[in-house]
């Protein structure tokens, strides 16, 4: 267990709450949970006739590589979203890789630190109450200064950690 790495986790179908926690509890069969945020919600953008979003951030330790984790959670989101009789059901949960110690790496299928994560506010929210201070690798930015240019309205805190 000696890499450090940041996940978000969201959801915004089914029953949210649940399918987070089975998140993390499958997280820790192949991670050691160091930190949790708390639950934010955030509205839906584009079609607004769905359930908001539900997200967290969290710190774990793992001895797996970048494509290993990826595998990893992969098959994790495949057993939580996957919908008996549906060939492809809706994908109940999102574990997307932020950052992996500090590495930047970008293959085919996997890019590192994740590409998004300086345009999505959704998950700098909960990245920012467990990491602040984390210089983003190749953005050389910290994450609450990322945060710090993006608009939050619309995110709530709905559980504490
Ligand atoms: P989203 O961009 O909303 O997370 P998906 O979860 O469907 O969308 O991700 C699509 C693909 O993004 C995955 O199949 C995965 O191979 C790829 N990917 C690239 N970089 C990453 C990363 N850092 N973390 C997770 N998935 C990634
Ligand atoms: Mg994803």
């Amino acid at each position: 267990m000696h890499h450090t790495v940041f996940l978000s986790i969201g959801t915004n179908l089914g029953e949210r709450v649940k399918n987070l926690q089975r998140a993390l509890e499958g997280l820790a069969g192949f991670c050691r949970m160091e930190a949790t945020s708390s639950l934010y919600e955030t509205d839906p953008w584009g079609y607004t006739d769905q359930p908001a979003f539900y997200n967290l951030a969290v710190r774990v330790q793992t001895a797996l590589e970048p494509d290993g984790l990826l595998k990893a959670l992969k098959a994790l989101e495949a057993e939580i979203g996957r919908v008996p009789g549906f060939r492809y059901g809706p994908r109940l949960i999102d574990l997307d890789i932020l950052t992996y110690d500090d590495l930047q790496l970008a293959i085919p299928g996997l890019t590192i630190p994740h590409p998004m994560l300086a345009e999505r506010a959704f998950v700098l929210v909960p990245l920012a109450e467990i990491a602040p201070l984390l210089l983003v690798p190749g953005l050389n930015e910290t994450v609450q200064e990322l945060l710090d240019k993006l608009d939050c309205a619309g995110i709530r805190k709905v559980m504490e950690a």
